[in-house]
């Protein structure tokens, strides 16, 4: 009899660092301490009125009260296979797409649809902290990328081919990225394709931010679909991951899709009928009239989000011992904390990225996901999904700390 307790992919597994995080942060101004949390990876706006509405509306439909199909409702598919000719120029079937719990389950499920133990995976680092340890539960081997400030945190087709092995299986896209912001052009994303496509890899396509850019003057258009510029035989071998978490401002409401060739689709609903079955028909109707909505919500998002793009990024830009690039997408500023790293606060050492987030929160009452979380030290990750006056606080926060640093 095994006397073990817990399965060994379960110890092996982190928890999810930006979750923690926010997670502390939330606790201490729950007890009434004034924290400025950086750490979010949501945005800060109500989801807009008319899709509340029609979750009202659908809470009170029986309809709604029952199990529905495991791959999402009918016309729910049917309307992500109409927005995804819109925003990735992708003609599909309604049957190609599946809806998840949020993106999150999507990638789940994708990668435990094409993984077999060992199969390694392509992840450009600093990377989302679930992409590793879901690609590990996955039986998959992880396989960083690295990249850093210099090249503006993308990788070129010729790092791609460099960790290609013969036992990679897949490679997982994120444009725009969290925790950089780095947002391929339409041309990188066309010489990436060819390359993944002429290597003969699976991608996953996550494209969960692909309504949230920014250009240099202010808000932008969408991200570049790798759907829009892959050649077709890359096209039987991509799942596109999107949700309407970010887009629309409906974390809590946990509702994604992914978009699959139909053999990859029908493994997915597979597996989702035996782990989760259908997604809540609430959150399924309310975001049926999200996707069926026009952009405009998420228009005004994404001007706020530029205007505090720029305050945030000036603002860290004005601190001694940080440097910034542009983030042209998402919601997050990813600055080298380089310079400060060796300072002492107090007598105590300011030792690594992981020691500056401690002393920032313990200190200074700010929240900020250090840099270790990705796979990238020496570097913190703040969210400007918050207020423009308590971004204001927050830099003056961080700049007071590191006035008082030793050298
Ligand atoms: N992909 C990326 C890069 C993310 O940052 C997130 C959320 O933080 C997700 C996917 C998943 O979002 P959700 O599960 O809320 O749809």
């Amino acid at each position: 009899m095994s006397q073990k307790r817990l399965a060994t992919r379960i110890e092996q597994a982190a928890e999810s660092a930006t979750l923690a995080i926010d997670a502390t942060a939330k606790s201490m101004i729950a007890e009434g301490i004034d924290v400025v949390s950086f750490a979010a990876g949501e945005p800060d706006f109500p989801t807009p009125d008319f899709i509340v509405d029609a979750a009202v509306e659908a809470v009170r439909d029986p309809r709604n009260h029952r199990y529905t199909a495991a791959g999402g409702l009918p016309e729910l598919r049917s309307a992500v296979a109409q927005v995804t000719k819109r925003d990735a120029g992708l003609e599909v079937s309604d049957g190609q797409v599946v809806v998840t719990n949020g993106g999150k389950h999507a990638i789940y499920e994708a990668l435990m649809t094409l993984l077999d133990e060992g199969d390694e995976v392509l992840i450009p680092a600093p990377y989302w902290v679930s992409y590793p340890e879901v690609v590990k539960l996955a039986g998959g081997v992880p396989v960083a990328i690295p990249t850093d400030l210099s090249s503006g945190f993308k990788i070129t087709p010729e790092d791609v081919e460099r960790y290609c092995t013969e036992r990679t299986k897949l490679f997982i896209h994120v444009s725009p990225s969290n925790p950089t912001g780095a947002t391929y052009t339409r041309e990188e994303s066309e010489a990436l394709a060819a390359t993944l496509d002429r290597l003969g890899l699976f991608v996953m396509s996550d494209e969960i931010y692909q309504h949230l850019t920014y250009s240099a003057a202010g808000p932008g258009e969408r991200a570049t679909s790798l759907a829009e510029v892959a050649p077709p035989s890359l096209i039987e071998r991509l799942v596109l991951v999107n949700g309407v978490s970010k887009t629309f401002s409906m974390t809590g409401w946990r509702l994604g899709w992914s978009v699959a060739p139909l053999d990859v689709a029908k493994g997915m609903v597979k597996l989702q009928s035996q782990l989760s079955s259908n997604v809540a028909n609430v959150s399924q109707r309310a975001a049926l009239a999200a996707v069926r909505a026009d952009l405009g919500a998420t228009a005004y998002m994404r001007e706020a989000f530029a205007r505090r793009r720029s305050a945030i990024v000036s603002g860290l830009a004005g601190v001694p011992g940080f440097e910034v690039a542009w983030p042209e997408g998402a919601f997050y500023a990813f600055p080298s904390v380089a310079g400060v790293i060796g300072r002492r606060y107090q007598g105590t050492l300011v030792g690594s990225s992981m020691d500056l987030a401690e002393l920032l929160l313990a200190e200074a009452r700010v929240a900020v996901v250090p840099g270790e979380a990705f796979d990238a030290p020496g570097y913190l990750r703040l969210s400007y999904a918050l207020g423009d006056q308590r971004i204001v606080e927050g830099i003056s926060r961080i700049s007071d700390f590191v006035a008082k640093l030793e050298s």
